[in-house]
């Protein structure tokens, strides 16, 4: 709760409010981590200048109301219709190329966690960040979050629960058993490699939305999907930033 102050007393902690942002925009690179333009003083808190993020290609729809992949006529979808139940929606922002590949790199594997909040912003309108929903990032493993010393997709879920007025809830998921590297797998095996990886800690209740940095094939997301459903949610939805599988043509 806010503490009632007079006038006299909140100006000079706003000075100081105002001080720290400047001292911490010091700290930031002057210049977009992309392309080395500098980067205005409006833009303040991205790391990413408006150009580089406007180069970002949206995923066009129509999309496949399952996992958001663009969708063509009445085909079968080739993403989900194998999936199980238990993961409503997927959507994501962005195709996983050009400068959002290199944004996602500079997120999880080059310490820039900041750039959280231009793929927060990037992420704003996706349905399902609609609603009374609560926020829960996909957990790392503990190997690799020692290593990499955050959870990239805590800061995205935390950028946009601030974002959207969202709950974040990091306590619900844990991911048990620490996986082998996805990349060179099938997505039947990345989801044998996965499964099981997660559970819930208590009671899961009303709508949860994953939220991770990239798309793949869906593996990571259905079987913590599964294992929040396990614990009661009423619907698992997930959001990404990233979406890597683009259509050929
Ligand atoms: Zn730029
Ligand atoms: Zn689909």
């Amino acid at each position: 709760m806010r503490r009632w102050m007079p006038r006299s007393a909140e100006r000079p902690a706003r000075r100081v409010g105002a001080a720290l942002a400047d001292v911490e925009r010091w700290l930031l690179p002057a210049a977009c981590l992309l392309c080395d333009a500098p980067v205005a003083a409006r833009e303040d808190d991205t790391l990413v200048c408006g150009l580089c993020r406007s180069r970002w290609r949206a995923v066009p729809g129509p999309l496949c109301t399952r996992c958001g992949q663009p969708a063509f006529g009445d085909l079968e979808c080739r993403i989900c219709a194998g999936w199980p139940p238990g993961l409503a929606r997927v959507r994501s922002a962005v195709w996983l190329s050009g400068g959002a590949q290199r944004t996602v790199h500079l997120l999880k594997y080059e310490g820039w966690w900041r750039v959280a909040e231009a793929m927060a912003a990037a992420m704003a309108g996706l349905e399902p960040l609609t609603g009374r929903v609560s926020l829960i990032p996909v957990p790392l493993g503990a190997r690799r979050l020692r290593s990499r010393g955050y959870n990239q997709s805590e800061r995205l879920a935390a950028a946009l629960g601030s974002r959207h007025g969202l709950p974040v809830r990091t306590d619900l998921l844990v991911r048990g058993r620490e996986t082998t590297t996805q990349t060179a797998l099938t997505p039947d095996a990345r989801r044998a490699n996965v499964s099981g990886a997660f559970s819930a800690r208590g009671a899961a209740a009303g709508r949860l939305v994953l939220v991770d940095d990239v798309f793949t094939t869906g593996a990571t997301l259905l079987a913590a999907a599964a294992a929040l459903g396990a614990a009661g949610a009423e619907q698992v939805d997930a959001v990404t930033f990233g979406r890597a599988v683009e259509p050929v043509g």
